[in-house]
């Protein structure tokens, strides 16, 4: 991750930015009046009348939440709408939260995984959509343009608080699984909220269903105890705490709780890749469709295929992802980087909805979780990334083509290369000035092979 000088980053997954640098109040101010005013002429359908658009605000636990979320709520109402502010929640909570109001649009201050000196703002839509590609770019116009629609002050609306997202977002989820069934089977679970904006729903969810829960990092402090991201490297503890407890199974969340790493009853690492996997397993019936987008483990392709169902392939992104969805009515869907959805509670990625399901699997086959693993195949998945040249990303479709013109070629987001049995995805970051390559095959080696031949290939340092 680049701390220095990295460049403000405004794509389809918002704005993120280092705080004091790139991402000023008057920057954060800027994109708040631009989401306001892109409301006003994107109005949700059945409110097309003059009517304020109202706006759910929260934040994740970082130490700049409260001055970003100061300016944008200030940028916000400078355009005449309502802001309802919901404090510290997560990211699905804030949408869950956004849906419960009515609200037109939600905003969530979090920079997610990135570290501590990095903060974000990511609108939703009234349908807690993060907006996709033509309304974000929109969105970005009329923040680069000044273009706002500043109200005048009789059109100014006073702030207000809704300070019981938390307890919505996990009454939401409790009414998508067999609480009883969870009971009974007598689980524990070590959970590590990293300090971030999970930790009260996390606690909420296994409280209610009557998990034994041994909470590392829960208050949302901000203070992250380690490198936010979780990854196998930043989990140690979890992992050392899960085994040395004898619990069923180990949650790791991200600061804005919209991602969920799973460690097994004896601290192995699972990974992401396992999470939107194991939902699969668990909830898949034969003839339905899951979304996964291309840099995805093709694990969930040998799951669906085992029960006659279908994957959908998308761009990287949450809102390509939920688009997959509802163009193929899929309920679940999800990408590798432990995101989860299932879009009868939320258009957005939730750890919660994740530790529900999971617990739900493990309760219901009566195994150990290192089992249920076991009955996916696995594959070995390498994620590298280098510093992007903006005249790489140019070439790069030809190159790429032009290198592997025998393969089946995917161009939907970058290029993404398949073979019978290994694939390998390049693509420029949303949300980090780098370029991605990914690669699965059925051993680490030949991962590791394919990402080579790329980065020759593109001429990558
Ligand atoms: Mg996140």
């Amino acid at each position: 991750m680049t701390t220095n000088n990295a460049p403000l980053m405004l794509s389809i997954s918002g704005m993120r930015g280092l705080v004091g640098k790139s991402l000023t109040p008057t920057v954060a101010a800027r994109f708040g009046a631009a989401f306001g005013s892109w409301l006003w002429a994107n109005r949700r359908p059945g409110n097309e009348d003059n009517a304020a658009p109202v706006v759910a605000l929260g934040r994740d636990s970082r130490q700049s939440g409260p001055m970003i979320e100061a300016a944008v709520a200030s940028g916000l109402a400078s355009t005449g709408c309502k802001v309802i502010r919901v404090g510290i929640l997560s990211t699905p909570g804030v949408a869950i939260a956004a849906n419960h109001l009515s609200a037109d649009g939600g905003m969530v201050i979090t920079a997610s995984h990135n570290p501590f000196p990095w903060n974000g703002v990511k609108p939703l839509r009234h349908d807690g959509v993060a907006p996709p590609p033509e309304d974000s770019a929109n969105i970005i116009e009329r923040f680069h343009n000044n273009d706002f629609k500043y109200a005048e002050v009789d059109g100014l609306i006073r702030f207000e608080d809704f300070p019981t997202g938390d307890k919505h977002h996990v009454d939401e989820v409790l009414a998508l699984v067999d609480v009883d069934l969870i009971k009974s089977a007598n689980l524990s679970a070590t959970v590590d909220s990293v300090h971030g904006a999970g930790g009260d729903e996390a606690r909420h969810l296994l409280h209610a269903l009557g998990v034994k829960l041994h909470h590392l990092y829960a208050a949302p402090t901000g203070d992250f105890p380690h490198i936010p991201e979780p990854t196998k490297e930043n989990l140690v503890e979890l992992s050392e705490q899960t085994a040395k407890l004898g619990a069923d199974v180990g949650f790791a969340q991200d600061p804005d709780a919209d991602r969920l790493a799973i460690v097994d009853e004896n601290g192995t690492y699972i990974g992401e890749e396992y999470t939107l996997a194991l939902c699969a397993l668990h909830k898949l019936g034969q003839g339905q469709s899951v979304a996964a987008n291309l840099s995805t483990s093709r694990m969930v392709d040998d799951i669906a295929a085992n029960v006659g169902g279908k994957v959908i392939r998308t761009p990287v992104g949450e809102a390509n992802v939920t688009q997959g969805m509802r163009d193929n009515n899929a309920t679940l869907g999800g990408e590798g980087n432990g995101g989860i959805i299932d879009n009868r509670i939320s258009q957005v990625r939730d750890s919660i909805i994740g530790m529900a399901y999971i617990l739900e699997l493990i309760a219901a086959r009566k195994q150990p979780l290192s089992e249920i693993v076991k009955d996916i195949p696995a594959y070995a998945i390498v994620k590298d990334k280098a510093g992007v040249d903006p005249e790489v990303l140019k070439t790069m479709p030809d190159k790429m083509q032009a290198a592997f013109a025998e393969q089946r070629i995917d161009l939907q987001d970058g290029v993404r290369i398949d073979w019978e049995d290994k694939w390998v995805h390049v693509r420029p970051s949303n949300t980090e000035p780098i370029i991605r390559v990914i690669a699965e095959a059925s051993d680490e080696a030949q991962a590791k092979e394919l990402v080579q031949q790329v980065r020759d290939v593109l001429g990558l340092v």
